[in-house]
């Protein structure tokens, strides 16, 4: 028997079936590149859902991390250390807000957000029980709250009761959130760009226009880029591809360098000020080890230029998907190297198509049934790029 069917039968033994993976079983992984148990080889063009813009173990967040476990790895925050501060210095001066709470998973960041909104529209509003405006077919991660106003039947099925608190509008379009706001509505919270859901692209203009209601209605605007953030969309964050700010951010995967949870809640001294002591805290988040991978994290973003380059080589991919003419293809979406192909529903699943890459030495998942995600690490060459060009073709044309 195969190592990979061996190791699949154990798993599939003594683990809960919560995931259905492609059948491979990694074990090594450098830049875009992984390998499996039987020892092939595939190009990785999932990512981990963008946890790895700065690709597989780079080397200046592997040294950060072990210098960083010979020294100190975890001291609550109980105690202080010596390397959150210099983290979360940078993390606020490249994302532009005052202040940042350290948390290790994206979701829960996101719960930070929540409870930070609630707070403040308690203190400054006066507003008990307040509500947030979600998009439909949002994604903010598997906690009871996320899921509570997830509209996947699935993510719900069995798991009530849920935290109340949410209005669900039709995403991308800003009249629709207008209406749907009350003397109770405290915020919104969006993802800028709609990442489970099928890589979905809001219409031009539609951030701005929440932008503008959040200030007529004096709400937060809380945006979740756990997916879409550092770089992914051909800017730092997908946001500034509208020129706008929100109050509030998530952020997490990618700011984890590929080889750690980190995640942070980004905000302003008003909001984060509803913190006292004792209000919130994270046994983990903001430990030293993880602040080390973080602040490297970033720097390797900088010193690269990732971002450029997945702009640059995001529109390069785009354009020559679109140049394949693919009879199966319904629709590309994109920005930067945070690319959706969405398949005609009359030609099968998306499944079928990953699961022939994966044959052919390329690495990516299905995202909502019709939708084959392309998220390469953003260290990926404009060489590589045509080289896995070559085998999406490979599948893509009859
Ligand atoms: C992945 C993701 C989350 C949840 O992050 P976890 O680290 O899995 O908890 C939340 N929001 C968005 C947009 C995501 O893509």
């Amino acid at each position: 028997m195969h190592q990979t069917e061996k190791t699949i039968n154990l798993v599939n033994e003594v683990s809960a079936t919560n995931y259905k993976p492609l059948p491979v079983v990694l074990s090594e992984g450098e830049g875009i590149w992984v390998k499996d148990v039987d020892g092939n080889t595939y190009m990785d063009m999932l990512s981990a859902y963008s946890s790895l813009n700065q690709g597989h173990r780079h080397p200046k967040i592997i040294k950060a991390l072990k210098d960083q476990a010979d020294k100190i790895t975890i001291t609550s925050r109980a105690f202080h250390n010596d390397q959150m501060g210099d983290f979360l210095k940078k993390l606020c001066d490249m994302s532009g807000f005052s202040k940042s709470l350290p948390m290790n998973t994206g979701a829960e960041a996101v719960e930070t957000c929540i409870k930070a909104v609630r707070k403040w529209a308690l203190k400054t509003k006066g507003i008990e029980d307040g509500e947030i405006i979600v998009a439909r077919d949002n994604f903010h991660g598997r906690t009871i709250t996320a899921i509570s106003f997830s509209s996947e039947p699935q993510y719900r099925e069995g798991f009530g009761p849920f935290t109340p608190g949410f209005v669900i509008v039709p995403y991308g379009d800003a009249a629709a959130m207008e209406a749907a706001i009350t003397p109770k509505t405290i915020g919104v919270m969006l993802e800028p760009a709609q990442g489970e859901a099928g890589v979905i692209i809001p219409p031009k203009g539609y951030l701005k226009e929440v932008r503008a209601l959040c200030d007529k209605h004096k709400m937060m605007m809380i945006l979740d880029e756990i997916q879409t953030g550092f770089g992914r969309t051909g800017k730092l964050f997908c946001f500034e591809h509208e020129g706008i700010r929100p109050d509030v951010l998530a952020v997490g995967k990618a700011l984890g360098g590929g080889v750690y949870p980190v995640s942070a809640m980004l905000s302003n001294d008003e909001v984060m000020s509803v913190f006292r002591p004792g209000d919130h805290g994270s046994t983990f988040g903001g430990n030293p080890l993880g602040a080390a991978v973080g602040k490297a994290a970033l720097e390797v973003l900088e010193d690269e230029n990732l971002v450029e380059k997945s702009a640059t080589l995001g529109q390069f991919f785009m354009d020559e998907l679109a140049k394949m003419n693919s009879p199966y293809v319904k629709e590309i979406r994109g920005m930067g190297l945070f690319v959706g192909v969405e398949i005609k529903e009359e030609c099968g699943l998306a499944r079928p198509f990953c699961e022939k890459l994966m044959e052919l030495g390329l690495l990516c998942k299905e995202t909502h049934h019709q939708t084959i995600r392309f998220t390469p690490p953003l260290v990926i060459t404009k060489e590589e790029l045509i080289d896995a060009l070559e085998k999406i073709k490979k599948v893509l044309l009859p």
